[in-house]
């Protein structure tokens, strides 16, 4: 007889769990997956993926106004909100159908319910008390809305990719990847966007140059940022609209308030503390390279250990935590270098260092362009885009590269490898650039600029 009733159960069927289960069922371990909400987690179900296809919709409009200056006469688009919301809905089912079916065929038993722990050997669930070997948390994240005079009345991301209607006036409160990403959907949509945010920039933790040079975009777009703001209050109106007071006493009247203002590991009444499992000091699940809590047989991956909180982290996380030790295959999850991107209009991407975390340690040298998109030539939109180059002075290493421009993330992606292998500039240099591409400007940047000074090569 087995001493546990499985050798895994993971709790929170999100990308990295299911990773994480499906591989060590593959592996042959008896696995069982519980989850409280539906199976595919934050990304499939609450944000990259509907929030993608929602910044696919919203971008038609551009495209729109773009085809007119290549001779097309484009007959007043309209957009009908409803339908691009069901067109989503229909996609989300259509992807947990998929995942059900993935783990199924890896023989995972998914478990509806919510998971808690007994001990550290026991999940209870339904009632019920089941054992394992191990025990994987991937519970993931949820947004945080700081306490404030009318916090019932706001929205978070959750909420905001179930609309049933447009908001005609938005107002969102941070400046983060959620904040900026659902301003450039509803700017582009045609609704007044107020970004309101404490700091003096959006984007905090990017590049000076990014931050600049998006915030420089979004305000073409109309988006009107408010900085060093802070939400004081926000009431209900008799029309139904909401009247929001800031800081300095300004008043904005707004359809829908939204909080973008981070997101928190989902630790609270999981049976942690019980079970013995320490948290760190911004209630993430304190792990070790191998993603192994405080005890011995169970680890956490994801968003729940806030290391980076990024889909693809926790699905290598997974796949690390399965081949070690469900196949015998020892691997650990390399968190340098991880490429990201912000889905704006022009979406940002980035892997490495920043500018200002490179100086901190080597003497480098900047390479910036900033250009004119050639579709821009003929569409006559006001767009710019900035790449960016830092380079260790010592080595010639690339340490980052930055990109706000049509196409970024998949430019960006490519590059993430080169850095990743540890190319040098002038490896950059002699790689022969696709004409006419924006991506060959990363290959072509000749000049750095002067030292210290923030001058950037006009093109
Ligand atoms: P972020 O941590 O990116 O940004 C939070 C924002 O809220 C910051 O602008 C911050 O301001 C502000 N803020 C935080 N607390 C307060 C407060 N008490 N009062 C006022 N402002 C506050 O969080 P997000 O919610 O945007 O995203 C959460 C995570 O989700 C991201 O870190 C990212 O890992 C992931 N994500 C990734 C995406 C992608 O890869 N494309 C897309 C969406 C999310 P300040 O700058 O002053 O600190």
């Amino acid at each position: 007889m087995a001493k546990y009733d499985y050798d895994l159960i993971t709790i929170g069927a999100g990308s990295g769990g299911v990773r994480a289960s499906r591989l060590s069922g593959k592996y042959g371990a008896k696995v069982a997956v519980v989850e409280n909400s539906r199976v595919g987690g934050t990304c499939v179900m609450r944000g990259c993926v509907p929030k993608k296809l929602l910044v696919f919709g919203a971008h038609f409009a551009a495209h729109f106004e773009d085809a007119v200056g290549y001779g097309w006469t484009v007959d007043e688009a309209t957009h009908d909100w409803g339908a691009m919301i069901a067109a989503k809905d229909k996609e989300l089912d259509r992807l947990q159908g998929v995942y059900n079916r993935m783990l199924r065929d890896a023989n995972v038993e998914v478990i509806a319910g919510r998971g808690v722990l007994g001990d550290a050997h026991t999940v209870e669930v339904n009632g019920k008390r089941l054992t394992a070997e191990k025990i994987l948390i991937s519970t993931g994240g949820w947004p945080v809305v700081p306490d404030f005079p009318g916090k019932e009345h706001v929205i978070t991301s959750n909420e905001a990719l179930d609309l049933k209607e447009r908001p005609k006036r938005i107002v969102i409160f941070g400046g983060g990847f959620i904040a900026v990403e659902f301003a450039g959907i509803f700017a582009a949509l045609g609704s007044e966007v107020h970004i309101v945010i404490r700091a003096g920039q959006i984007l905090r933790g990017f590049d000076e140059d990014v931050r600049a040079t998006l915030a420089s975009e979004l305000e073409k777009q109309h988006i009107k940022i408010l900085r060093d703001s802070t939400i004081r209050s926000v009431e209900p109106c008799a029309d139904g609209s909401y009247s929001v007071m800031l800081n300095m006493g300004e008043e904005i009247k707004a359809d829908k308030v939204m909080f973008a203002t981070g997101r928190a590991p989902n630790t609270a009444n999981l049976g942690l503390e019980a079970a013995g499992v320490k948290l760190n000091a911004r209630n993430a699940v304190a792990v070790d390279a191998d993603s192994r809590s405080s005890v011995e047989n169970i680890f956490a991956i994801g968003d729940v250990t806030d290391r980076i909180n990024l889909t693809p982290v926790a699905i290598n996380e997974g796949r690390c935590f399965a081949e070690t030790f469900f196949n015998n295959n020892p691997m650990q999850m390399d968190h340098a270098n991880v490429p990201s991107a912000v889905f704006t209009h022009p979406p940002v991407s980035v892997v490495g260092l920043t500018e200002e975390q490179a100086r901190k340690k080597h003497k480098v040298r900047i390479f910036i362009s900033r250009f004119k998109p050639m579709v821009h030539t003929l569409s006559g939109r006001d767009e710019r885009t900035m790449m960016k180059l830092i380079v260790d002075k010592a080595t010639d290493k690339v340490l980052g590269c930055h990109m706000v421009g049509e196409d970024a993330p998949e430019i960006i992606q490519g590059l993430a490898v080169a850095i990743k292998c540890g190319a040098t500039k002038a490896q950059f240099d002699s790689t022969v650039g696709i004409h006419p591409t924006a991506a060959e400007e990363f290959v072509t940047m000749r000049d750095a600029l002067p030292d210290k000074e923030p001058a950037t090569k006009e093109m």
